[in-house]
């Protein structure tokens, strides 16, 4: 008689292509490898030596810039004499009392404190699992609110529009770049950094792991 039911088989795990949803079994790629799609290409799984630690200092490097490029000058228009210089923080504000105050929470939300968030929601998730510790209460949680929040953390797309919109105001006055500027600049860089090296089923399994424990 067989006893299976004492000694649970390991069950395959699955791992959908996030692009193109094709299904595959999940084998941990061996050190310097990384498993991708078939079919489209996307990066399936890339475990990194220290990928953890390094995800950490970008999220802790992200923060220290969001807090620059939100108060710090961003730009400075001057059109015939007059100056005039501001920070996202004052261009969220100028909005606050009047009709405009959705777009006001909005900019706030999408530009500065979502990626704000997502970044603590990382560092909660993986400052104990890089230090060999059992993940704190709620860190499955946290890290799903993690991924959840990727699509309406707008930090980049922020920079983009702002790009857009000097092309067209450089025509009618003289434009500045402030410090926030180029904070914001280097803000895309970190978060794009940081995403990169952010391997979600290394992620998950060590959850899971210390779930089961
Ligand atoms: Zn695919």
């Amino acid at each position: 008689m067989t006893d299976t039911a004492q000694t649970p088989v390991a069950e395959p795990e699955l791992i959908a292509c996030p692009q193109c949803d094709a299904l595959y079994s999940a084998v941990a790629p061996g050190p310097g490898e990384r498993a991708t799609c078939l079919r489209c290409g996307t990066v399936l799984i890339a475990p990194r030596r220290n990928a953890f630690l390094r995800v950490i200092a970008l999220a802790i490097t992200m923060m220290i810039l969001m807090f620059g490029a939100t108060f710090f000058p961003f730009l400075q228009v001057r059109v015939s004499g007059f100056r005039n210089s501001s920070s996202v923080f004052d261009a969220a504000l100028a909005f606050v009392d009047g009709p405009m105050l959705p777009l006001s929470v909005a900019v706030a939300a999408l530009i500065v404190l979502i990626p704000v968030a997502r970044a603590g929601l990382v560092l909660y998730v993986l400052v104990p699992l890089a230090m060999d510790r059992a993940p704190l209460r709620g860190a499955t949680i946290a890290f799903r609110w993690a991924e959840r929040l990727k699509p309406w953390s707008m930090a980049e797309i922020f920079v983009i529009g702002v790009a857009v919109a000097l092309v067209k105001i450089s025509d009618l006055a003289r434009v500045d770049y402030g410090p926030a500027f180029w904070m914001f600049a280097a803000l895309v860089v970190v978060i794009t950094l940081q995403d990169g090296y952010l391997c979600r089923w290394t992620i998950w399994k060590a959850l899971d792991k210390e779930a089961r424990k």
